[in-house]
């Protein structure tokens, strides 16, 4: 996950003051569409402000959206969120209060794959000086590339700046039977730029590096213990009782042509009406339903901004084993197949990156998965995938023995309607045409009302992609509804 920050301070929360002319009753029905950080902050921060009829209609059979951790030995394993990026921020503060921060994780992490961990490279064998050679020449890269953002050309993506760069240390290498050595490190290299910021780095554009923003001097990212985002989940949940949510309730239309909003689910239109909804669907949904989930359309603005911000993909696999097999001093295994150098290696073996133990767990290894990876692994069985990883490890590590995994854990986020992928990002195209997270965020207002009004990360300006911009942007909205704030 991202890693990031600098300067600007993000939307603050703290709005006391009493409702504006404009604010809604607060008898007022008002729907939230989804159960994810920013549905269930939303809802809680409108029944805190004293709103007692919300309805959260949830398409799932639970809560959380993409921060979904799952019951595993004595603690949860995260298939979503994980980290927390940055201190300045609501949703360190909830972890630190709840004491589930990992201890000794105040350093700014150092997660250089060309510098820690084992470079399994099958067959062939990267010398000390080849690993050197491109780590000198890499490693300064993406402070090169936070440095230049802010300046000139913002649309340029990061794998066109990174062309140009591997192109002159080639040529600078006068080694060009090197070459395969090095592609094959830049695939690794790459891998880290797209799994912090889940997009295709040829589609990343630079702006994302000078409009991300934690509003912390460091980029730093935290991790919590085995309790996890589950405590920060069940801390935010906690006004919100169950029955105001609605659960295997997939909205598929939201009809605000009239003076209420009308609802309908997939089971048929809802007798109640609305005198507002907050609407939280991820942007991978919005991209696949916006023109069918809105009466009237939504305007060319809002859709041009649904259409071209980029919404991309990570992935992640808990590898379970009876016990590990790797030495217990392992930190990190990063693959490196390297062209032409180990004998029968299919093109899955590509599709893999870098795995290291879970922290809490000895017997799960922790699997990270980026570019076009997580929908390729998302389109195999369990079987297929236990076949190919161990396929990889046995190959690359040139050890046969290594064992299948006995479980795969994971969610295929690509292949899910409701979510399409991971989180959100500033896209090449959305730099070229200005298309912003705030068009998103813009409530649509009916006769002076604010009738739909949407958060969700990839409506936060600075913080998009985290649980940390979900969670402002519900509060934003509810807040917005009681100040008459539109
Ligand atoms: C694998 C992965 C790793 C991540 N790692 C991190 C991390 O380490 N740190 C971090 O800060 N962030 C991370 N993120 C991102 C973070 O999880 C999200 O930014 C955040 O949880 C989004 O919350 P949200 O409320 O905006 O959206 P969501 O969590 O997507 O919530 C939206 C909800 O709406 C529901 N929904 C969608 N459509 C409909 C509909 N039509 N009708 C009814 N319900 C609907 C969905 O089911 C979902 O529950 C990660 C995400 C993933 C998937």
């Amino acid at each position: 996950m991202p890693k990031r920050g600098n300067q600007k301070s993000f939307i603050g929360d703290a709005m006391r003051q009493a409702g504006g002319a404009r604010s809604l009753p607060k008898n007022a029905p008002i729907a939230i569409v989804g159960a994810g950080f920013a549905g269930l902050a939303a809802a809680s921060r409108l029944i805190s402000l004293g709103y007692n009829d919300v309805t959260i209609f949830e398409a799932t059979n639970r809560t959380g959206g993409r921060v979904y951790p799952i019951a595993f030995a004595d603690g949860y394993i995260q298939l979503g969120a994980e980290y927390i990026n940055g201190r300045k921020n609501p949703i360190y503060e909830i972890a630190r209060n709840l004491n589930v921060l990992e201890a000794d994780n105040d350093e700014e992490e150092d997660d250089d794959p060309l510098e820690n961990g084992i470079l399994a490279a099958g067959d062939c064998t990267v010398s000390q000086n080849d690993r050197n050679a491109f780590t000198e020449f890499a490693s300064p890269l993406m402070d090169k590339y936070e440095s230049m953002a802010g300046q000139g050309d913002q649309t340029r993506s990061i794998g066109q700046l990174y062309s140009q760069d591997y192109q002159r240390f080639l040529s600078n290498q006068r080694a060009t039977d090197k070459k395969s050595v090095y592609d094959a490190l830049t695939r690794l290299y790459r891998s880290s730029y797209e799994a912090e910021w889940s997009a295709d780095w040829n589609d990343l554009s630079l702006l994302n590096y000078d409009q991300f923003d934690t509003g912390d001097s460091e980029s730093e990212e935290h991790s919590m213990n085995k309790m996890g985002y589950k405590a920060v989940l069940d801390f935010i949940s906690t006004n919100v009782s169950r029955d105001k949510i609605k659960l295997n309730s997939r909205v598929t239309n939201i009809d605000y042509s009239g003076n209420e909003v009308k609802i309908r689910l997939e089971s048929g239109l809802q007798p109640k009406t609305f005198q507002a909804v907050i609407v939280t669907a991820s942007l991978g949904h919005l991209k696949k339903f916006a023109r069918s989930l809105f009466t009237p359309q939504l305007s060319r603005t809002k859709l041009t901004a649904i259409d071209t911000l980029g919404f991309g993909s990570i992935g992640k696999l808990f590898l379970v084993y009876n016990q590990p097999w790797w030495s217990q001093n392992t930190e990190t295994i990063n693959i490196l197949p390297v062209d032409g150098c180990t004998t029968n290696s299919p093109a899955t073996d590509k599709l893999f990156t870098t795995f290291h133990p879970m922290a809490w767990n000895n017997n799960v290894l922790q699997g990270w998965l980026s570019g076009s990876a997580p929908a390729a692994i998302d389109a195999m069985s369990d079987d297929q995938v236990k076949t190919a990883v161990t396929g990889v490890f046995r190959r690359m590590l040139r050890n046969n023995t290594i064992p299948e995994p006995t479980r795969i854990l994971r969610n295929k986020w690509t292949t899910d309607p409701l979510f399409g992928g991971t989180y959100s990002y500033i896209s090449v195209a959305a730099a070229k045409n200005g298309a912003s997270f705030d068009q998103i965020a813009t409530p649509i207002v009916v006769n002076g009302q604010a009738k739909v009004l949407f958060a969700g990360e990839a409506t936060h300006p600075d913080v998009y992609q985290t649980t940390i911009g979900a969670y402002i942007s519900g509060r934003r909205e509810a807040d917005r509804l009681f100040l008459g704030n539109w």
